[in-house]
């Protein structure tokens, strides 16, 4: 016997959510704010229900996916939630999953907080390696693991119910900061003879290659100790800043997604860090 799911939010997320449930054989009931679109998923064998109220009294686990937090708090807003499974696949802050939790548990229901590593054509096609974090009420989420595995991967991060938005912050915070390296470094070859689809694969396998730096940051993090297994130290990298900043001038590019890193760099060094790594940088960020 399949888990029954209630989903309500049938946008491009909740839609592709929705039909990995009913191509795995789970009874769905869904409710969309917007009727057309429930519309569509009942020929597909979905139940619709005509109020959010009626979906959630369906069944015990009722997954959300919608717009925002503000949306979470509309839907939900005077529905008897009590005994139900929450699992809130909206995207949120920490803050906002944790006071979500709270209001759920005076609402009598349990609470998994979820965030979503994937874009919609990801759901359902495991070798896309799209997956979803999942933090708060660890028996709910062992209880419903194999129903939660249907859309894509699962990662559970802690009891703490803020955790999932956090791991889904920070690892979206690391991408826009390789993005905008990589940003630059078009931006470098941009007026020269230089095939922007020749320097694509190269800069896809470097950025590859120097990922794992991060398992040495880790390493040092713990250990306190920043000196660590260094291969290039901090007094090395700031004194080739100067080559990196000329030869943007040159190109006629601007520093600006560079010189904020670098900057930290510099105000390390002069704490007297020269024989470190980088990972000192994290501590000057940290307030
Ligand atoms: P869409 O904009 O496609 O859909 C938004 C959904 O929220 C719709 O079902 C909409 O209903 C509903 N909604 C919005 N405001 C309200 C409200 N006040 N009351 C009731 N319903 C409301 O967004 P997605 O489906 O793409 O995203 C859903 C969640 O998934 C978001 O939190 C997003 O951050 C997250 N996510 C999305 C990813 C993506 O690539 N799409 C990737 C990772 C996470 P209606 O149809 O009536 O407008």
């Amino acid at each position: 016997e399949k888990t029954p799911v209630t989903l309500l939010g049938l946008g491009a997320m909740g839609a592709a959510l929705a039909r990995t449930w009913l191509a795995a054989g789970h009874p769905l009931t869904v409710w969309n704010r917007t009727p057309s679109r429930a519309a569509a998923l009942a020929t597909e064998g979905a139940d619709v229900a005509g109020t959010a109220a009626e979906a959630v009294a369906a069944n015990t686990l009722i997954v959300l996916c919608l717009l925002d937090d503000t949306s979470v708090a509309d839907v939900l807003a005077g529905i008897d939630l009590t005994d139900r499974d929450l699992v809130n696949l909206t995207t949120s802050t920490p803050a906002q999953a944790r006071a979500r939790a709270e209001w759920a548990r005076e609402r009598g229901a349990r609470y998994l907080d979820g965030g979503i590593m994937a874009v919609p054509p990801m759901i359902g096609v495991p070798e896309a390696g799209g997956y979803v974090f999942y933090s708060g009420s660890r028996e709910l989420f062992e209880r419903n693991q194999e129903t939660l595995s249907v859309p894509a991967g699962t990662t559970y991060v802690g009891e703490d119910a803020g955790f999932a938005a956090l791991h889904d912050v920070a690892l979206l915070s690391a991408m826009y900061g390789m993005f905008a390296g990589a940003a630059h470094a078009f931006a470098l070859i941009r007026k020269e003879d230089i095939d922007p689809a020749a320097l694509a694969p190269l800069l896809a396998d470097w950025l590859v290659a120097v990922a794992p730096a991060v398992h040495q940051t880790a390493g040092q993090l713990r250990s306190g100790d920043y000196a660590k297994g260094v291969v290039s130290n901090l007094a090395m990298q700031v004194a080739g800043i100067p080559t990196f900043l000329s030869t943007a001038e040159q190109q006629g590019v601007s520093p600006e997604l560079l010189s904020p890193y670098f900057e930290l760099m510099r105000r390390r060094l002069a704490e007297g860090s020269g024989e470190e790594d980088l990972t000192g940088v994290i501590d000057l960020l940290v307030n």
